[in-house]
């Protein structure tokens, strides 16, 4: 571990269990454990985080007057989001696309990157994976068929606004409009990033989503999400775990965030302890590619893991950014080892303004088909298409029935070589091959 003079404020007097856990896990990994410099929590407080090579270089150079404390400070890393022409303007040499694409944005859905997550970008070349996802270009402005501005039919569904009540016993809790980075593919570009916009979010809202749960006794799992609910302070995120965690018939409770990946600075150590309070509690993080897989994100995963969260990952699939299997095994083996369970491939909604970031279907399937078999069951997600109008999840499978000889179902291995499987009270494969399907 390489540890630069002046770096380390204030020493720890005795490791803690984290940081120890950590340390073996990243030796596991070899994976550049970064520098270790103190972090502040919400009330003042200081703890150790670490920073890799990559990000000091960054803030030095682009955040001089930062100091380590600041940096590993997630209001800090907040207050400083590179979100105007000129904040971008500074950090990267912009395309002319990106320039007249970002002078062209109005609305929500604004511009939106940390100074951490922006060090994980290439300064000089538009086309990188992890810029594009984050500054927008002139093909967010193409209108293409299909496409629209709430997709899933999410206000359709809505039981009170922030609610939606799409499936039997669960509830998508939209708590917050607010975002630590913001994505060009957002479902929820409609609703993100605009204060005083269509969509508000405010306590007397919450307070009707939680008449809704208490009065619906049938609601047994709810997802919060956003917006990015990790971008809630720690005192009003504990109210909203609390207030629902109250309700006796929610056995389950969800975060969506990608904070951890984009802001990995927010887990302190008072946020996972207040998150373990509001048991079972679980986690799906959004994680794009391979790169973000940092000694940061190391330390916020471990620290979420060994408050007794499970992490899952959700990744939408992104033409040109993410639709390789190598891309994604990569991914997918750093997250195993970072105990992240991947959970769900996404196929990129139609969100208006999407078409340069949606593959087709059939390379969701080409994405499952190269790793199942081919690595650990663990390393591969569910692959499904979110039904535009409401429909919900669909998970799609590569097609492994071959058909059927007699009593034998005949099915396709990951090698692609038959097999037989004796199934003589089914009739499988005739149906499909009456149906046409095969
Ligand atoms: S973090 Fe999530 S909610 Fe926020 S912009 Fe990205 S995809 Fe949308």
């Amino acid at each position: 571990m390489k540890l630069l003079a002046g770096e380390i404020a204030e020493p720890p007097s005795s490791p803690t269990a984290t940081l120890s856990q950590t340390s073996n896990l990243i030796d596991t990994l070899k994976s550049p454990r970064g520098n270790v410099v103190p972090l502040k929590d919400e009330r003042g407080r200081k703890e150790r985080f670490p920073v890799s090579d990559t990000s000091r270089d960054f803030r030095k150079r682009f955040f001089p007057e930062a100091s380590a404390d600041d940096w590993n400070d997630w209001r800090w890393q907040l207050r400083k989001r590179i979100r105007t022409s000129a904040d971008l303007e500074r950090v990267f040499v912009l395309s002319e696309d990106e320039r007249t694409a970002v002078a062209q944005h109005k609305g929500s859905l604004p511009v939106g990157v940390t100074p951490y997550y922006a060090s994980l970008m290439s300064r000089d070349n538009a086309f990188e994976a992890l810029r594009r996802t984050h500054i927008p270009v002139g093909t967010e402005y193409l209108r293409t068929p299909g496409e629209a501005d709430d997709p899933l039919g999410e206000d359709h569904d809505s039981a009170v606004p922030g609610l939606v009540h799409r499936y039997p016993d669960r509830v998508l809790f939209l708590s917050t409009g607010t975002c630590s980075t913001y994505c060009r593919y957002c479902t929820r570009s409609r609703m993100v990033g605009e204060s005083g916009g269509e969509y508000s979010f405010s306590k007397s809202q919450w307070d009707k989503s939680f008449e809704y749960i208490e009065a619906h006794p049938e609601v047994r799992d709810v997802l919060i999400s956003g917006g990015d609910p990790l971008t809630i302070g720690d005192d009003k995120l504990d109210y909203l775990l609390g207030r629902l965690r109250a309700i006796k018939h929610v056995e389950f409770v969800r975060l969506g965030t990608k904070v951890p990946v984009v802001l990995p600075q927010r887990i302190t150590k008072a946020l996972v302890k207040m998150l373990k309070r509001h048991h079972p509690l679980w986690m799906s993080i959004h994680f794009t590619r391979p790169e973000e897989l940092t000694p940061e994100v190391t330390e916020s995963t471990a620290r979420l893991a060994d408050a007794g969260i499970p992490l899952g990952s959700q990744t939408v699939l992104l033409k040109g950014i993410n639709d390789e299997v190598a891309i994604l095994k990569k991914l997918y083996h750093g997250l195993l080892m970072r105990r992240v369970k991947p959970y769900y491939l996404y196929q990129c909604d139609p969100i208006t303004g999407s078409s340069h970031f949606r593959t087709s279907v059939a390379k969701g399937l080409e994405m499952i088909e190269g790793l199942r078999g081919h690595t650990t069951g663990y390393a591969v997600p569910q692959f499904v298409v979110d039904a535009p109008g409401g429909g919900g999840k669909i998970p799609l499978l590569p097609d492994y029935m071959a058909g059927r000889d007699g009593d034998d179902l005949l099915l396709r291995n990951f090698e692609g070589n038959t097999y037989r499987y004796p199934d003589p009270d089914g009739n499988l494969g005739n149906v499909m091959k009456t149906s046409g399907v095969i």
